[in-house]
């Protein structure tokens, strides 16, 4: 593809974004489709002549447009939202053609040092403490997602506390416990199992059955015991915001545990941490300055930041270098010998690196702090909404208690039903309107629906209809299943 080729290609892919995302209120959420459908669709063999882009992009709409679940749909309401956005799109086309490795500084300085600057930045919006600035002792990085950002976490806290023996013996099975709730992220438990901790070094710390949040008494006993049998405490895990109810795990009181015993804290924010971008949210950082050993939160979830990009940061990078540098010969060179720049490559697993700052720049270029703060204060409204109708209809109620963008809630249990078989059909026949979709969970034993709201281009009208989906589906079930 010659420049000019692709100019007036890439023009039609632009203008073929642009018109995505203008239509995808008239599609379905969710598809409905067979396994196999997709690629019964293709051909069973590669072309052997190259084609045009233009055939390209038709199978864009033929075959795969009708086929996806739509996570940019502004009636999308599952999981957690994947925020993409016009800037952040574009400057990572941009990251695509500059087609830079960013693993050492010298293999492209300005990738290295734009991350660090961003990140810097990102920490200010969110009140992070200054240890975590890269002038620091510690400092940011860019990890693909939360599962890696915990992953070098644990690395780094057995780095610190077995230092060179784990580096070359490994890690020796029961030697060392690691502590997070059952609503922790389960990428505590692949972190676990990829370091060789395995599974049977996590330990469960018991949550409030009211919010689903960490009972830090329990930690510090599990903590203790441990520590009374000879295994050594390595790592807790706290979250800002879970996964199934966005529950806040205290964080400062663990962290004095963990302190008291040299436990590591990471805290995962996930979803959560990028709204102390709001000044009235700066609460959901609380012990993070004065604990927390290693911290991170997505851009990609919700704030607007197409994936992938988890922002990471960590208060001593020494002890993630030390874990994780190999220097083989072919990437020696001056710089990386002077000590005076930042390695990337040895602040994550893999080597090679895409810019993906240029998207988390772009997104603060174009939003500001003032932009990214509506966005954030817009998800928090629509959920409200969404909550104060669940409270104000007897057939429903709220499972956990509302939090930031999510709300957890399903039909009240009723007499001589199985509330969780009525929900789960009241899920299926919600998501199989194609009008609204949203998942599910478990709180405290019991099935329930999620709704989290936070889309890029969500606005009330749809979190409305959303709630209009649900309100009907649920007279059709009731009717045919009264009480
Ligand atoms: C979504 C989520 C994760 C996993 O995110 P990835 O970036 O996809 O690995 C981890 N922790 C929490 C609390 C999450 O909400």
């Amino acid at each position: 593809m010659t420049p000019e080729e692709f100019r007036r290609c890439g023009r039609l892919a632009v203008d073929w974004i642009a018109d995505y995302w203008e239509r995808l209120d008239q599609l379905p959420v969710a598809p409905a489709v067979a396994p196999g459908e997709v690629r019964a669709l293709l051909p069973s063999r590669p072309p052997e002549q190259g084609e045009s882009f233009d055939a390209f992009l038709h199978d864009l709409d033929r075959v795969v447009v009708p086929r996806l679940l739509h996570w940019q749909h502004p009636r999308f309401f599952g999981y957690f939202p994947a925020n993409a956005s016009g800037p952040a799109v574009l400057a990572d086309l941009l990251s695509a053609g500059l087609g830079v490795q960013g693993m050492s500084w010298i293999t492209g300085p300005a990738c290295t040092e734009v991350e660090q600057h961003v990140l810097d930045w990102t920490a200010e919006l969110l009140g992070l403490p200054d240890r975590f600035r890269s002038d620091g002792p510690g400092g940011g990085v860019i990890q693909d997602t939360a599962s890696s950002a915990l992953l070098v976490s644990l690395v780094a806290a057995l780095h610190r506390a077995g230092g060179g023996r784990v580096r070359s013996e490994g890690v020796g099975a029961g030697r060392y416990a690691v502590y997070a709730t059952r609503e922790a992220h389960s990428a505590a438990v692949k972190a676990a199992v990829i370091t060789g901790l395995g599974e049977r070094s996590i330990r469960y710390v018991r949550t409030d059955p009211a919010t689903s949040a960490m009972e830090h008494g329990h930690l510090r006993a599990l903590v203790a015991r441990d520590a009374g049998a000879g295994v050594t405490p390595l790592m807790a895990v706290a979250t800002v915001g879970t996964t199934s109810t966005a529950a806040v795990d205290p964080v400062a009181a663990a962290g004095r545990t963990c302190r008291e015993y040299g436990v590591w804290l990471h805290v995962d924010a996930a979803y959560a941490g990028v709204a102390a971008v709001c000044p009235e949210l700066r609460w959901l950082n609380d012990g993070v300055a004065e604990y927390a050993d290693s911290y991170c939160t997505n851009p990609h979830k919700w704030l607007l930041t197409n994936f992938d990009c988890d922002a990471f940061w960590i208060g001593d990078r020494t002890l993630l270098t030390g874990a994780l540098a190999v220097l083989p010969e072919y990437l020696r060179n001056a710089p990386t010998e002077s000590g005076r720049v930042t390695d990337y490559r040895d602040w994550q697993i893999p080597l090679g690196r895409r810019f993906r700052a240029l998207k988390l720049l772009a997104v603060l270029r174009w939003y500001g702090a003032e932009g990214l703060r509506d966005h954030i204060r817009r998800g928090i409204r629509h959920a409200e909404w969404f909550a104060e109708r669940v409270r104000g209809d007897e057939r429903f109620e709220l499972t956990a208690p509302p939090a930031l963008s999510l709300v957890c809630f399903r039909l009240r249990p009723r007499r001589g039903v199985d509330a969780d078989r009525l929900n789960r059909r009241l899920l299926d026949e919600v998501n199989a309107t194609g009008r609204t979709f949203l998942t599910h969970s478990r709180v405290q034993g019991g099935m329930t629906l999620r709704l989290a709201a936070g889309g890029t281009f969500t606005e009330l009208h749809h979190v409305e209809e959303a709630w209009g989906c649900v309100s009907t589906a649920a007279a059709v079930l009731l009717e045919a299943a009264p009480a």
